[in-house]
């Protein structure tokens, strides 16, 4: 049966379109890529920009993943990429810290030359709830305040906190305007949209059940094959293509969202009147914005075991109150969840299995602006420029040695002890 999208708000605010043919039959590419999520649209559009012959194998529908279904928040660098820097150290170190705009950069030119509206909105909010968060946001500051002098940034105190944001819930904020926020799946189909233009090829509901390496990979799902010189796995966290290679490397965890009914202008103006992205500093964190037409859009960690509550809204409303109590008694119209790929080690998982199967999964919450870049850096690795790719895959990895179910046990302990720290 055909995957549809889940009952979110952002699938029930883009236009309807025609599905694309699953895959039948032989056909042959330069690269296959495997799932279209920001890591698959972003290396299938790199390599159609560089001439290449490019084919999408969708398991659903292109976005369906966590990048269609996601927060929306476009936060700089990536999880562990400070102990990435000290891993290479030198020049190298130096290159790491030069990812932190990358992907915010590269999603900004895409839109323009390619004009994808994906609601683009400047401002994000990270918010402290205790004293020692607020002083580690003070750190934050200063670091890049000095680093990056010219990309707009500014403590936030206490009592400002009230009036930028409805709310004496927290200590105090740093705000970041070259941070932001986006409709996830708007920009997904403009991607799309975008590589279709270039003449790359999409199969949706054509999951990928085999691939048969060899100097021409041969990528099977359950009607067709596709020959290929590479192929892009970008599949996220959990698929399981190569238990044995990327199994253990990364958990999938549960991260759940609600939309409420469009709140009224005054209200709107009263809890967010610069429409910013907000997220606390907490490991499991809360975030939330305001949608083009109004709504609050709140998410938050919720489980590590992957089961979806039965009611989201019931998890999520009491948190979103402890914020905004006015908003007691506003309709919740959409609740929907979905999986990130939560890296062992930190660090986004990035390597290649073979000569020629390229992979990229495990960016945590920071996959809006990670997965667009690290397509890109898949795209231009596979057409000979190596030094961004191995910037990551030159890195061990942690894996667990034991089984999947243990493995899960062994996160959600890690997530009571951050749940145990946020709290001092
Ligand atoms: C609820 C939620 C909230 C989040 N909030 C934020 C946020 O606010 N900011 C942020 O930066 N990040 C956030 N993230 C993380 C971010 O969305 C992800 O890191 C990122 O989208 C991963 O992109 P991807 O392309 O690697 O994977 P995905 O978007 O998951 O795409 C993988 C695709 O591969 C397909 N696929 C899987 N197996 C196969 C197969 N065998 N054959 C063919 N296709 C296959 C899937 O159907 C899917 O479409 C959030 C994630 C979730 C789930």
């Amino acid at each position: 049966m055909h995957k549809r999208y889940p009952d979110s708000w952002y699938a029930a605010s883009v236009p309807v379109r025609d599905d694309e043919p699953s895959l039948t039959g032989d056909a042959d590419t330069d690269v296959c890529v495997i799932g279209a999520g920001f890591t698959g649209l972003s290396a299938a559009l790199t390599l159609a920009e560089a001439g290449r012959t490019v084919t999408v194998l969708e398991a659903a529908r292109v976005g369906w993943g966590a990048s269609g279904r996601n927060g929306g928040q476009l936060i700089r660098g990536f999880v562990g990429q400070e102990r990435l820097a000290k891993h290479w150290g030198g020049a190298r170190a130096k290159d790491v810290k030069a990812l932190t705009w990358a992907g915010h950069d590269l999603i900004r030119r895409r839109m323009d030359d390619y004009s994808i509206d994906c609601e683009l909105t400047p401002g994000w909010l990270e918010v402290a709830p205790t004293p020692r968060q607020l002083a580690m946001l003070y750190h934050s500051y200063n670091e890049m305040e000095t680093a990056y002098p010219d990309r707009g940034w500014h403590m936030v105190g206490a009592r400002e906190l009230a009036d930028t944001m409805g709310s004496d819930a927290y200590q105090g904020g740093l705000l970041s305007m070259s941070d932001g926020h986006l409709h996830p799946l708007k920009l997904c189909l403009g991607l799309y949209v975008a590589c279709k233009k270039l003449g790359v090829q999409f199969h949706e509901h054509s999951p990928v059940i085999r691939i048969e390496e060899g100097e021409t990979v041969t990528v099977h799902t359950g009607d067709g094959r596709v020959r290929a010189k590479h192929v892009v796995l970008a599949a996220n966290a959990h698929h399981k293509l190569y238990p044995m290679k990327l199994g253990g490397l990364a958990f999938p965890a549960g991260s759940y969202l609600i939309a409420t009914e469009p709140l009224e202008k005054d209200a709107l103006d009263r809890l967010n009147p610069h429409r910013y992205a907000i997220c606390d500093t907490k490991k499991v964190c809360d975030y939330f914005r305001m949608s083009g037409d109004g709504r609050v859009l709140f998410g938050g960690r919720v489980n590590f075991s992957g089961h979806r509550p039965k009611s989201i809204r019931d998890k999520l409303m009491p948190r979103l109150l402890r914020i905004w109590p006015e908003l007691e008694g506003v309709k919740v119209t959409h609740e929907w969840g979905g999986k990130l790929g939560v890296a062992l080690g930190e660090v986004p998982l990035v390597g290649r299995v073979g000569e020629n199967v390229w992979y990229s999964f495990g960016y945590t919450g920071h996959g809006v602006n990670m997965g667009n870049l690290m397509g890109a850096i898949l795209g231009e690795a596979i057409s000979g420029h190596m030094s961004r790719f191995e910037l990551f895959a030159g890195v061990p990895k942690w894996r667990l040695p034991i089984g999947r179910c243990l493995g899960r046990q062994v996160v959600s302990s890690a997530i009571v002890y951050y749940w145990l720290k946020d709290r001092l």
